[in-house]
């Protein structure tokens, strides 16, 4: 079994390192992660510069680009076989609801999976929590069952773990996305020269939260397995806009 590692958080973060040590005995691994922090990258490619490719003294590999770059490249100029197992991860931090649509995290993963690799994004869904090794092992059993029970075609979860002791887990939940509210207006401050900059603020709270969503499991001591697909395609819409441009 090979196994492609990678991340948004950088090749030096804890949780990069847990998923290594939690598969390491499964097979072999490959790790390609961005040089530096690049959450919030989503699916970005890198098309303005060309990368590089590094090992660092821990065998794993990083890039100066994004996290889409890492297995982009890693999948077509450096793996001599697709990976049998993409995984993403563990975030600093949740990827619920619209976050998906931002994370780097989850495009790391999706790029695996458009490249025809089962993939799994893997996120503790507190910032700076306290629990990796729960998501840790939470991931080695998920890879584990995928061995074991191999999926027919192209698989991506996005998978959430609460940041509790393992022994607390409630379970698992199959989820779908929840929402969030609209994000918080970014925060105006100045420069040493008194110019105007600007800060990104924080996502919004969970709006739609009900059982069945990914907030609701994490919220209730479940692993909230939410799989996805990347057809944006408002299926619901197509016979009206075929009449509103008849
Ligand atoms: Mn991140």
């Amino acid at each position: 079994m090979h196994f492609l590692l990678s991340n948004d958080d950088g090749y030096f973060a804890p949780g990069l390192a847990a998923v290594a040590d939690a598969l390491h005995s499964l097979g072999e691994i490959t790790v390609v992660a961005p040089e530096q922090d690049r959450s919030g990258a989503s699916n970005s490619l890198t098309l303005d510069r060309p990368l590089s490719l590094k090992r660092a003294p821990s065998g794993f590999h990083y890039v100066n680009g994004t996290p889409t770059d890492c297995v982009h490249l890693a999948v077509t100029g450096m793996l001599a076989t697709l990976p049998d197992v993409v995984v993403s991860g563990i975030n600093n931090g949740p990827n619920m609801g619209d976050d998906t649509i931002y994370s780097g995290t989850v495009a790391a993963a999706t790029e695996g999976y458009l490249f025809g690799a089962p993939a799994i994004a893997v996120s503790l869904a507190a910032k700076s929590g306290k629990h990796l090794d729960t998501a840790a092992r939470v991931t080695r059993e998920l890879v584990e069952r995928m061995l074991r029970d191999p999926i027919r075609g192209a698989v991506l979860l996005n998978v959430n773990v609460p940041d509790i002791p393992y022994d607390q887990l409630k379970g698992m939940r199959v989820t779908r996305l929840g929402r969030r509210h609209k994000a918080e207006p970014v925060i105006k401050t100045e420069n040493p020269r008194g110019e105007p900059i600007y800060w990104i603020g924080p996502p919004g709270g969970a709006q739609d939260a009900v059982e069945g969503t990914d907030f609701w499991a994490v919220a209730n001591g479940y692993v909230s397995i939410t799989p996805l697909q990347i057809d944006l395609t408002a299926y619901a819409q197509q016979e009206f806009f075929t009449g509103w441009i008849a």
